[in-house]
């Protein structure tokens, strides 16, 4: 059985609704995933839905945001197993849902005054509540402005370029802490591109400072790891008891040959997080 534990849909920056992401991933032989959209959880009943009849079976799942020193440090965690009844949760992820709104507002005046006017409709009828970058990238698409999303984050929307604003987050400890109390487990996403590489002792010593926050393990498998990546973080994982997960981060037809099951982890992933969820009932 192929697995996937890292998915978006449009209800953060994904393309396909929940259900249709549901049957793309059956199609693709997936039979057990989870459903991460960045902070918010408002796809997974849908998918649960749509996964039940087609034989596939969803976790719930959220990729939150995090920001620390001054935005300085950006990453992201994966919430796995949570409740979608927690108020605590619930409310976090409407709080870093608000910050999106307003920090899109942001990167649109800067935009305006790079000379790029565009119609906060557009923007409007492209975005879901959790708005981010790619939503404003499409529009810059749509309206003319670029060539393609990666253009447009390119000339306007990377770290550096004129339009920039971080990501909005909470803490790591609010955002580690916010889904213990929902039930679930928490792994750090693709720790190679959250910084760790570059930082000063490297990926260990930069993940040794969310381990002592109670991360419950990391994100192994993902299309933009090396091989040599790959080994390093099992390494990691096994010397600090961490549960290794992984998955394609399908955001729709946004990256070429990155379907859902993508990397095809295996079953034994699934009673990794099973067992880690278990440990913490
Ligand atoms: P945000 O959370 O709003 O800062 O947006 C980050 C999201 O933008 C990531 O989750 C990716 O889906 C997407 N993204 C980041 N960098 C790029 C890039 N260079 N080209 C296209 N999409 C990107
Ligand atoms: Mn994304
Ligand atoms: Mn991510
Ligand atoms: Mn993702």
């Amino acid at each position: 059985m192929i697995c996937d534990f890292h998915l978006h849909s449009n209800r953060s920056d994904g393309t396909l609704g929940p259900a249709e992401l549901m049957e793309l991933a059956a199609a693709q032989g997936v039979g057990a995933l989870a459903l991460t959209d960045h902070d918010d959880v408002s796809g997974v009943p849908e998918a649960q839905r749509r996964g039940c009849e087609l034989g596939v079976e969803v976790l719930t799942g959220v990729e939150l945001s995090v920001s620390e020193e001054e935005a300085r440090v950006q990453m992201h965690i994966l919430g796995f197993g949570v409740s979608l009844e927690d108020p605590r949760l619930d409310e976090l992820l409407a709080v870093v849902r608000a910050r999106r709104v307003a920090r899109a507002g942001e990167i649109v005046d800067r935009l305006r005054r790079a000379g790029v006017p565009l119609d906060p409709a557009l923007i409007r009828e492209l975005a879901p509540a959790a708005i981010g970058r790619p939503h404003i990238a499409r529009a810059l698409v749509r309206a003319g402005v670029c060539k393609s999303a990666e253009a447009a984050f390119g000339r306007y929307l990377r770290r550096g370029a004129p339009a920039f604003v971080p990501s909005p987050g909470v803490g790591a400890r609010e955002a580690i802490e916010g889904i213990h109390g929902a039930g679930g487990i928490a792994v750090l996403a693709h720790p190679p591109r959250s910084g760790g590489v570059d930082a000063p002792g490297g990926l260990e010593s930069f993940i040794w400072r969310w381990l002592r926050l109670g991360l419950d393990g990391l994100e192994v498998w993902h299309p933009r790891h090396s091989r040599q990546q790959v080994r390093k973080l099992r390494r990691i994982a096994r010397r600090h008891e961490l549960v290794e997960t992984g998955g394609s981060d399908f955001h729709g037809e946004t990256r070429a040959g990155v379907l859902p099951g993508h990397l095809a982890i295996g079953p034994e992933v699934l009673n990794g997080i099973r067992e880690a969820l278990a440990r913490r009932h």
